[in-house]
């Protein structure tokens, strides 16, 4: 499984207040349920993935549009089919803080 590097900007702007104010908005609106399983979601994710050219334009990194309620599994098989980690080596925890996910977790792998 190949790592994806996180840069200094990605990094920026997943703590950014505008990021943050978006997720929790989106979230609230969906009652924090995964629009693909109904299960708990804790996830925001990008259907448009992020990089450092997109995520400055507000039409790709903010806009409802382009984001999607998952939950951890969701998430996870969104990005790699299966695994643990989200793209970013990057989860939120419950109280929606930036965590890293533990990466390259054996039991975690995808069959
Ligand atoms: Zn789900
Ligand atoms: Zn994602």
């Amino acid at each position: 499984m190949k790592r994806e590097y996180i840069s200094p900007e990605r990094h920026k702007f997943y703590h950014s207040k505008a990021w943050l104010k978006c997720r929790r908005a989106y979230g609230d609106s969906r009652n924090w349920i995964c629009e693909r399983c109904g299960d708990a979601a804790a996830q925001v994710h990008h259907r448009v993935y992020l990089t450092d050219a997109n995520l400055r334009d507000p039409d790709v990194a903010l806009n409802w549009d382009n984001l999607e309620l998952l939950c951890d599994v969701c998430h996870a098989q969104e990005h790699h089919g299966g695994g643990f980690q989200t793209a970013d080596g990057l989860r939120f925890d419950a109280n929606g803080d930036l965590i890293e996910a533990p990466r390259d977790k054996p039991e975690n792998k995808a069959p």
